[in-house]
C-alpha cells in the first residue's frame, strides 16, 4: 500500500464524525491489504507504531521533528516553531511547510507503508551516543520524500497522536466487519495478543485462527483494572466475594520461561533492569513457567512506605544496587495468566487462585473469601490499620479480562473522589514560580479523542512543580501567549469535591476544587478516565445527593472510619 493511499484514508476519516461511518471506511480498506501491510495499517490508523506489548520506543520528540522539517524545507528553526504554534498541530505545520517546498522541488520517491514502518523500526533501534543525529538524518530522509498530505500523517504518527478520532473499539469492529468474524472474538484475541495488528492478520485467516490464540511469554498483556463500588453492592451481586488488601505500590507483570525472567510495569514497560531484587524474589517463589500479576510495595520496618518510593525504584536507571539497600521491595502476587504453556485467563478467578496456591509458594497476597459483609468490612479495617490503601473485592467466577475496567474487581478505599486525567497544556506560573508551569489543563478520553475537563493549580509542592517542569519541558508542541500545549503523555491523579455540568470545557463537565493528589508516571494516556466514566460518576453523585436529601447521610463502607460499622 502506498503511504499516500494510507494518508488519503486518514484524511477521509478525519472528516467523519460518525463512528459507524468510520468503521465502514476502515472495513473496506482491510481486505485488500496483504499480511505484511495489515498489522501496520491497523496500528497506524490508531496512531500507534509498534505492537502494544512491545517495549520499542521511537524516541523522536517535537524538537527533533522541528529540526528535520526545517532542514528539508530550508527554513530556520524559529520559522518552523512559529508555524507550529500557529496551527497547534505538528501535522498541519509539516503539511504547510512541505506544500511550500513542493512548489520548488519535483522529485519524490514514493513512500509505501511497509517501507515507512521499516524506517520507523530502524529509527527506534538507533541507540548510543550518535543516535540523535542518526534519527535526525532518517527523519529528514522520510520527510524529504513525503508529499504534503503524507507529511501531515507522518509527523502525527511520529508524535504518536494521529488526531483522526479512530479508537481501538472502532478498529476492532472494522476488523470484525471486514472478515466476517465476531467482534467479541476479535476483542478476546486482542486481550491475549495485545496487538490489534496481529489480530487483524489472524482474522483474515478465519475464526479458528482467532479462537486459538495463546498468550506468549515476554509479550506483556494489559492489566485487568478495577472500578469503584461498595462492599454491599458487590456482595449483593456476587454472593461470595474474594477480598484482598489493596497495596499502594506499583503494578507488575512477571514473565518467566525456563531461566529467563522479565518484569513489566503497569504501562508494560520492561523494568527488569531496575528491579533485580523483585525478580530474585519471584524466581525464588516458583519453578514453573508463569505469567503473574501483582503489586510491588516498598517496606520499611514491616510497614508499607509511600507509593512515591516504589515509583522512584521503577524509574531508576543507575546505582541500582545502592537503591536496593535503602528500601526493601516486596512483590504481592494476586493473579496468574499463564502456566507451563497454557493460557489460563479464561478460567474463573477461584480456579486461578487454586493454581496460584499450588505453583507460587511465597509472596502470595492473602485472600479472604466470604459472603458476609461484616467479615469483608473487618478485612477493610485491617487493611487500613496495616497502612494499606484499602481493599480490592473480586468476583470469584470472573475470567481475567486484560485491559478491562469492570465490575469484577471493585476497589474500596477512603478517598473515592479522584480521577486520572491527561495533562495536555499549562500556563506559566507567577512570582517566584514564573520559570515553571503553574496551572495545568487536564483532559479525559472519549473514543480516541482527548477532551479538556479542568485546570489544576493546587496541591503541588515546590519540588513537584520543579519535577513536572523537568518532565514536561521537552513535550511542548505549541505555544500561545502564556499557554503551552503538550504532547499528551503525563497523567495526574486529581482529587475534587464535586463534578459539575459546565460549558467551559469541551467534556461538558468541570471539577470543583480540583487538586493534585499524585503524578502518575506509572500510568499512560490509555489509562485515563473516559467521558462515559465521568457521566457515570456524575449520575452516581446526583443519586447520592438525592438520597441524602431524602434520608440523611447513607452508611458507606467505602468512606473513612466506617469499617465494621
Ligand atoms: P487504582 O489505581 O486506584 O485504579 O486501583 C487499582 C490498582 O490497585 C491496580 O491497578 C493495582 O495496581 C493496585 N492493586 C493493589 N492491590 C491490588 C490487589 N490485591 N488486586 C488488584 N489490584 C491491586
Amino acid at each position: 500500500m502506498l503511504f499516500m493511499y494510507f494518508s488519503r484514508t486518514c484524511e477521509t476519516l478525519e472528516g467523519i464524525s460518525s463512528r459507524l461511518e468510520m468503521i465502514d471506511v476502515i472495513s473496506k480498506v482491510l481486505p485488500a491489504l496483504n499480511p505484511d501491510e495489515l498489522p501496520i495499517f491497523v496500528r497506524f490508523v490508531m496512531g500507534r507504531i509498534f505492537p502494544d506489548w512491545s517495549s520499542r520506543k521511537l524516541g523522536i520528540g517535537p524538537n527533533l521533528l522541528i529540526e528535520a522539517i526545517g532542514y528539508v524545507a530550508g527554513l530556520k528553526k524559529e520559522q518552523v516553531i512559529e508555524r507550529n504554534n500557529k496551527t497547534g498541530d505538528p501535522g498541519l505545520a509539516v503539511e504547510e511547510i512541505l506544500a511550500i517546498k513542493s512548489q520548488t522541488t519535483f522529485f519524490h520517491e514514493d513512500l509505501d507503508l511497509v517501507r515507512v514502518y521499516a524506517d520507523l523500526i530502524a529509527i527506534a533501534d538507533m541507540e548510543g551516543k550518535k543516535s540523535q543525529r542518526e534519527k535526525l538524518l532518517a527523519v529528514r530522509n522520510l520527510l524529504g520524500n513525503a508529499h504534503p498530505l503524507e507529511g501531515r500523517y507522518l509527523a502525527r504518527i511520529m508524535m504518536e497522536e494521529l488526531r483522526i478520532g479512530v479508537g481501538e473499539g472502532s478498529v476492532r469492529d472494522a476488523i470484525a466487519k471486514a472478515f466476517g468474524v465476531d467482534a467479541a472474538q476479535v476483542e478476546h484475541a486482542m486481550q491475549a495478543l495485545n496487538d490489534l495488528g496481529e489480530v487483524a492478520r489472524l482474522a483474515k485467516l478465519g475464526p479458528e485462527a482467532l479462537k486459538n490464540v495463546r498468550i506468549t511469554p515476554f509479550h506483556p498483556v494489559r492489566m485487568m483494572l478495577s472500578q469503584q463500588g461498595t462492599i454491599a453492592d458487590m456482595i449483593e451481586e456476587q454472593g461470595e466475594v474474594a477480598a484482598e488488601f489493596k497495596y499502594d505500590g506499583s503494578r507488575f507483570q512477571f514473565h518467566k520461561r525456563g531461566n529467563r525472567a522479565r518484569l513489566y510495569s503497569r504501562r508494560l514497560e520492561d523494568v527488569t533492569g531496575a528491579l533485580p531484587d523483585v525478580i530474585d524474589h519471584l524466581l525464588s517463589a516458583t519453578d514453573h513457567d508463569v505469567i503473574l500479576d501483582g503489586e510491588v510495595i516498598a517496606v520499611k520496618d514491616g510497614r508499607p512506605m509511600p507509593f512515591q518510593s516504589v515509583l522512584r525504584r521503577f524509574r531508576r536507571r543507575h546505582d541500582i544496587a545502592e537503591a536496593q539497600d535503602a528500601i526493601e521491595m516486596i512483590p504481592n502476587v494476586f493473579d496468574i495468566l499463564y502456566l507451563d504453556g497454557q493460557t489460563v485467563i479464561d478460567l474463573p478467578f477461584s480456579e486461578r487462585r487454586k493454581i496460584l496456591e499450588k505453583v507460587v509458594n511465597r509472596y502470595l497476597a492473602p485472600q479472604v473469601v466470604s459472603s458476609d459483609r461484616q467479615v469483608i468490612e473487618k478485612t477493610y479495617g485491617e487493611a487500613l490499620d496495616a497502612g494499606h490503601e484499602g481493599i480490592m473485592i473480586k468476583a470469584p467466577s470472573s475470567p481475567y479480562t486484560p485491559g478491562q475496567r469492570g465490575k469484577n474487581w471493585i476497589k474500596i478505599k477512603p478517598e473515592v473522589d479522584t480521577l486520572d486525567l491527561a495533562v495536555i497544556g499549562a500556563e506559566w506560573g507567577e512570582g517566584k514560580r514564573a520559570h515553571l508551569f503553574g496551572s495545568f489543563l487536564l483532559a479525559c478520553h472519549d473514543q480516541g479523542r482527548l477532551l479538556p475537563l479542568s485546570r489544576v493549580a493546587t496541591g503541588f509542592s515546590d519540588e513537584q512543580l520543579a519535577e513536572v517542569y523537568e518532565l514536561l519541558k521537552d513535550k511542548v508542541i505549541a505555544k500561545a501567549g502564556r499557554s503551552v500545549t503538550f504532547e499528551p503523555e503525563m497523567v495526574f491523579e486529581i482529587g475534587y469535591a464535586e463534578l459539575q455540568v459546565s460549558p467551559t470545557y469541551e467534556a461538558g463537565f468541570a471539577l470543583r476544587f480540583p487538586r493534585l493528589i499524585r503524578i502518575r508516571d506509572d500510568k499512560g494516556i490509555e489509562d485515563i478516565e473516559t467521558l462515559d466514566g465521568i457521566r457515570d460518576r456524575y449520575q452516581r453523585q446526583s443519586k447520592s445527593a438525592q438520597a441524602y436529601q431524602d434520608q440523611g447521610p447513607a452508611r458507606n463502607p467505602g468512606s473513612p472510619g466506617s469499617p465494621g460499622a
